[in-house]
């Protein structure tokens, strides 16, 4: 039988655990197909849809710059990806119509916030820094999961209104100094690319923590950000964004092969052996 091709546009896009992910799942379950990059650029948006289309390619993952302007080019949007306005997972369906999903907010509920219980999420107090691609997903993730108390700061304030249109129960606050403000939260999330590999950083120094704060930071590479040693230091409870990662992809072979895959140590052990 031919070999099954998927992949994940964007760009930049070479930083990318996501072949390494679904490769594993591949040879586990002995799938016989590849998993590939595709640095595109936004005029290429359509060609590579028009391979799911004509089954060149069984199904695509879609990041960072692209989440939104994939979906003119799909037959139709559903679920997460309605709601959010945000495609991560591409596949056609039993009609050959282009779908749209959005696999980030399972990846983020599943990777931290079911760990919960109703008790402690009811009484929540969330902050959100940043309002760029990703912060729907994360916005959508906490309403699901019962946790409706939610600040968004973002560098430029028109974004975060942007938001509060699409959610109206959402609290919007200014970017200057907003980190002498974090212990008025019980969960801060990274949700900005700043601490990205080689990348630009926070330039504040953080102040005295509540015990009881849990922070949790999308970024996976490096797998410990500054943020990250910072709030170690002060022995907060801290995440990196690994466990979003592969939910959300976990989710997406799901959608393409209908096998939810197991994450298991190994995957783990292969996965961290590839972060900086
Ligand atoms: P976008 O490029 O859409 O948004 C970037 C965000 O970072 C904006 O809020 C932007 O603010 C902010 N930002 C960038 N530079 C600066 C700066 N110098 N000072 C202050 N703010 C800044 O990216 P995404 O939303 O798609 O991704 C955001 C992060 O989420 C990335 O780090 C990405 O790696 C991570 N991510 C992780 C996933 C996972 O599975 N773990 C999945 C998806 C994303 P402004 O609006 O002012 O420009």
């Amino acid at each position: 039988m031919k070999k099954l091709l998927f992949g994940i546009i964007g760009n930049p896009i070479s930083h990318s655990l996501s072949p390494v992910l679904h490769n594993y799942w591949f040879k586990k379950y002995n799938i016989n197909a590849e998993y590939k990059l595709f640095k595109i650029k936004e005029n290429g948006i359509k060609d590579v849809i028009n391979k799911v289309k004509n089954k060149q390619i069984k199904g695509l993952n879609v990041t960072l710059p692209f989440k939104k302007s994939v979906i003119p080019f799909l037959t139709k949007t559903i679920n997460d990806a309605k709601e959010t306005h945000s495609v991560n997972t591409i596949f056609l369906d039993k009609e050959d119509n282009t779908i749209g999903e959005n696999t980030d907010v399972f990846g983020f509920q599943a990777g931290y916030l079911q760990t919960l219980s109703d008790e402690e999420k009811k009484n929540q107090k969330a902050l959100i820094i940043g309002a760029g691609g990703v912060a729907p997903s994360i916005i959508l993730a906490l309403i699901k999961s019962k946790i409706s108390n939610i600040t968004l700061v973002n560098r430029t304030y028109e974004k975060s209104l942007f938001l509060k249109r699409k959610f109206k129960m959402i609290n919007v606050m200014e970017w200057k100094n907003f980190h002498n403000r974090m212990n008025d939260f019980d969960i801060v999330i990274n949700a900005t690319s700043l601490g990205l590999l080689d990348g630009e950083d926070f330039t504040f120094n953080l102040p005295k923590i509540n015990k009881k704060l849990v922070y949790i930071d999308t970024i996976y590479n490096p797998s410990q950000t500054k943020m990250i040693l910072n709030f170690k230091s002060q022995k907060i409870k801290s995440f990196n964004g690994l466990q979003m990662f592969i939910y959300q992809g976990q989710k997406s072979f799901y959608f393409w092969n209908k096998i939810n895959p197991e994450v298991d140590e190994s995957l783990i052990k292969l996965l961290e052996s590839n972060l900086k």
